[in-house]
């Protein structure tokens, strides 16, 4: 037959293919013997083949709880312990939240603008999954702030970067993460450490291991958050509380309130002070402001940051 029939028929291809799917030679020198006891047949289906081969802990020493003080009692333990396992269940949320739908979700935007979405959903992973050593969570009033009024923990400082104190306030003031949108709680009017687990990020941050001197509050209060969003994303996306509000609120619209949540409006967020206080005369846009219900929102809480200023929110 013509060549140009066959190539027509593409036989030429089947014929010229064909040995390659047939039996290989036999070779002599690397005969399919099973294998001796000293290797190993990767199956496709054993993760841990290496495990069989040689011990290599390379994570050795990874600490996989966070560390809570001796100074801490049972019962103070148990609920620390209580609200770090809720702060890595909000963490996990928002970080899921964010592989999902990535900038494509409205709170997103919301709170991280057009910033890459890898910087959020890496701090709120670190939480859940990064090495847990390096900080620590005491009960002692070691620094004497607890008798303050109004403290409910404080991050050491320059005492000691790695530590924070939980003061008994937090204890009886800090809500459940279960109780989410209860006690007349909106992501917009209420403090973002009302709840005991997103109080937790705040300390976290605060400890370099875990916020590596890079997540700081760029801004304070919810309207300055959202403005952060749109004014300078690549600080939203490492902001103390725009972490926080995000994270309550997606853990609120896609988990205790499905399609809902309780997001409030920035109507009802309150102005910070310095805004009230630089504002030379009432503009007709801070008739908008209403003060934050009193009834149902965790007390104010201070705290020291790095530079020994003290912030009380
Ligand atoms: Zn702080």
């Amino acid at each position: 037959m013509h060549l140009a029939i066959l190539l027509s028929l593409g036989l030429i291809p089947l014929v010229i293919c064909a040995p390659q799917y047939g039996t290989p030679p036999e070779d002599h020198e690397h005969p399919q013997d099973p294998p001796g006891p000293d290797l190993i047949q990767y199956d496709g289906t054993d993760a841990n083949a290496y495990a069989d081969y040689h011990i290599n802990d390379w994570a050795e020493g990874a600490v996989t709880e966070y560390p809570i003080h001796n100074s801490c009692n049972g019962s103070e333990a148990a609920l620390l312990r209580k609200a770090l396992y809720e702060a890595e269940v909000l963490a996990a949320h928002a970080r899921d939240h964010i592989l999902r739908w990535g900038s494509s979700s409205s709170h997103y935007k919301k709170y991280f603008g057009s910033a890459a979405t890898v910087e959020p959903s890496g701090w709120y992973n670190k939480i859940v999954n990064g090495d847990k050593g390096g900080v620590l969570f005491r009960c002692d009033n070691i620094d004497g702030n607890c008798v303050l009024d109004g403290w409910a923990g404080h991050w050491r400082g320059e005492n000691a970067t790695g530590e924070t104190v939980i003061c008994p306030l937090s204890y009886t003031a800090r809500w459940p993460l279960a109780g989410m949108c209860m006690y007349g709680y909106e992501v917009s009017s209420h403090e973002y450490t009302s709840y005991f687990a997103s109080d937790i990020h705040h300390r976290l941050f605060h400890m370099p291991a875990v916020g590596e001197y890079t997540v700081d509050h760029y801004a304070e209060g919810y309207r300055a958050a959202l403005e952060l969003a749109v004014d300078h994303p690549e600080d939203a996306v490492r902001n103390t509380e725009s972490l926080a509000f995000f994270a309550l609120e997606v853990y609120a619209y896609d988990i205790a309130v499905p399609g809902e949540g309780c997001p409030g409006s920035l109507a009802e967020a309150p102005v910070e002070e310095e805004e009230e206080a630089a504002a030379p005369t009432p503009s007709s846009s801070s008739a908008e402001a209403i003060p934050a219900s009193t009834t149902s929102a965790a007390p104010a809480e201070c705290h020291t940051h790095s530079d020994g200023e003290v912030h009380c929110t």
